[in-house]
């Protein structure tokens, strides 16, 4: 069987590493992103970069998006110059971006009413999973479309979980990530009532590192973060407050409520307004620690 020409569109924190990842793998990838900046490291590693996402779409039979969200998709996959301009069904797109549960229904039936086979698989697991290709791979797929696709999943993620059809990817994905928004916000409440305390934050991750239950990969990976309170972005908190509002607005169409996932929605929309878009989401700490009307 001839290999797949795959075309990769969205070189951001994730999609780059993913993208070199199938490289490392072998595989036979032409690039398309935005700023055109960001494919210069891979024309320097003698890859291709589409002039536009309908170009790419032209010359690839397996096409994966790793953009933003609902916006950004339909920037690289409507208009003239996107994805479906190029009519290429027959063809298989996987998207691996976090999108809305509604927006991913709305593109699976698109797909098929195009004949194109849709594959939706967004990833858990932040940079350095997505560097080292340890991301698991939260599938919404056909059995047999995903069987055929699982090696290449595999070449950016360690283990792939089907959740179903599409949506169930998506939806799977937003139910993972409204846990972390908790646990971030957790984390973050908890070291700034340490510091009113007048306490060490350090205090608290060694408590739970000490704790069977309570000791999580997690709160270490953040800990650096917190403890030195810098928050170079590995997930942005711009994407949380994005998936929290596409989990919400997932929860009030089938009249769940989520209080909780409510208030730290707020707490995320603070940060993001005090100038930490950019930042990662742990920068809440940093909100909370200027207090109420800083
Ligand atoms: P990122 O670094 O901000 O990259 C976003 C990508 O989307 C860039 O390639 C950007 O292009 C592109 N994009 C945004 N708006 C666009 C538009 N209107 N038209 C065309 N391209 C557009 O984000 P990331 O961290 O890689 O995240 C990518 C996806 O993975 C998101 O859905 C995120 O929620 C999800 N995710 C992230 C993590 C994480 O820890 N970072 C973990 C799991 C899942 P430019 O370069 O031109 O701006």
């Amino acid at each position: 069987m001839t290999p797949p020409r795959i075309g990769f569109i969205g070189l951001g924190i994730m999609g780059s590493a993913m993208a070199k990842n199938l490289l490392k793998a072998g595989c036979d990838v032409t690039v398309w992103n935005r700023d055109r900046k960001k494919t210069e490291e891979f024309q320097a590693l003698g890859r291709e970069a589409a002039p536009t996402p309908k170009a790419l779409a032209q010359r690839c039979d397996v096409l994966i998006t790793m953009v933003t969200g609902d916006e950004a998709m339909e920037a690289v996959l409507g208009g003239p110059d996107g994805v479906f301009a190029a009519r290429f069904g027959g063809s298989t797109l996987i998207n691996m971006s976090t999108v809305s549960s509604a927006y991913c229904e709305r593109l699976a039936a698109l797909c098929f009413k195009e004949a194109v086979t849709f594959l939706d698989c967004p990833v858990a697991g932040s940079k350095p999973l997505a560097e080292n290709g340890t991301l698991l791979v939260l599938a919404g797929a056909g059995e047999k479309a995903l069987e055929k696709r699982r090696s290449l999943l595999l070449s950016m993620g360690k283990a792939v979980i089907h959740a179903g059809p599409p949506p169930a990817g998506t939806r799977l994905k937003l139910c993972v990530n409204l846990l972390l928004a908790q646990m971030t916000s957790g984390l973050c409440e908890s070291a700034a009532l340490a510091k009113a305390f007048g306490l060490d934050p350090g205090l608290i991750f060694r408590t739970a590192e000490a704790s069977p239950a309570l000791d999580c990969g997690y709160f270490r990976m953040k800990k650096d973060n917190i403890l030195k309170e810098e928050f170079p972005p590995a997930f942005a908190l711009k994407d949380l407050l994005k998936d929290l509002r596409y989990a919400l607005a997932g929860a009030a169409s089938r009249r769940q409520e989520l209080p909780v996932t409510g208030a730290v929605e707020k707490l995320a929309a603070k940060t993001y307004n005090s100038g930490e878009r950019n930042s990662d989401l742990t920068a809440m700490y940093k909100s909370l620690l200027a207090g109420e009307d800083k």
